[in-house]
């Protein structure tokens, strides 16, 4: 993959570009916000790994301009420890995952290659069906009418697994580790946040969703709307 990384912390940049060198993507580095936002829009990227609190334009107004520019490549934030709403905050701006600092190799390498995958191009089911709409895998983008939304890779993955799995309930485990690429209880507000924020684009009426169902107890199904 091509990745761009922007971090301003010099030994940890280049840590984090030797450890995905080693992994055999084809990394450019940056070490502000201004430049992050002039190299990932100058050429495609098939990641970017973006620090939160950089100097000259912080991590989120850089998501957000990237996101804008570029719907389809995914972003995965690193956050300070401890900044639980700085996480919350970066995957509402459209950012798919996050890293928190001290991270180990491992776990960084885990979150590329499930983001990875997840790239344009990455799986095989194109478009999903519902009453007045259409949900368009390929091009992440939610069609109604004359209206166009745009999804991001994290909700094209919970529309791919929910929809092939629409004989069951899905728990917010299974879409934890399938999709967020994440394992463990803890994490599952993260599921509720992006179910939530997707519910706005796929449901004629997310308070009263009749597509990505809530199963008490249980989590998530998916019901086609007839
Ligand atoms: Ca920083």
């Amino acid at each position: 993959m091509r990745v761009l990384v922007v971090e301003d912390e010099a030994s940890l940049r280049d840590g984090i570009v030797d450890l995905l060198r080693g992994d055999g993507h084809d990394v450019v580095a940056v070490g502000d916000g201004i430049a992050g936002v002039e190299a990932g829009l100058r050429d495609p990227f098939d990641l970017v790994v973006l620090d939160l609190m950089l100097p000259r334009l912080d991590g989120m107004e850089v998501c957000r301009r990237l996101r804008a520019a570029r719907p389809g490549t995914p972003i995965l934030m690193l956050t300070a420890r401890g900044s639980e709403d700085d996480k919350v905050r970066g995957l509402m701006e459209g950012a798919d995952d996050y890293v928190t600092k001290p991270f180990s190799a491992r776990e960084l390498l885990a979150r590329v290659r499930v983001l990875g995958r997840r790239a344009p191009g990455g799986e095989s089911l194109d478009e999903v069906q519902l009453e007045g709409a259409t949900i368009d895998l390929a091009r992440m983008v939610v069609v109604r009418g004359e209206g166009r939304v745009a999804l991001t890779p994290r909700e094209v993955g919970i529309v791919r697994w929910l929809y092939r799995h629409q004989d069951r309930v899905v728990s917010r485990a299974e879409l934890l580790e399938q999709v967020f690429g994440q394992r463990g209880d803890l994490q599952t507000r993260a599921v509720d946040m992006a179910i939530a924020v997707l519910r706005k684009k796929v449901e004629p009426d997310p308070q009263r969703p009749t597509v990505i169902i809530s199963v008490k107890g249980a989590g998530y199904a998916w019901r086609l709307a007839r």
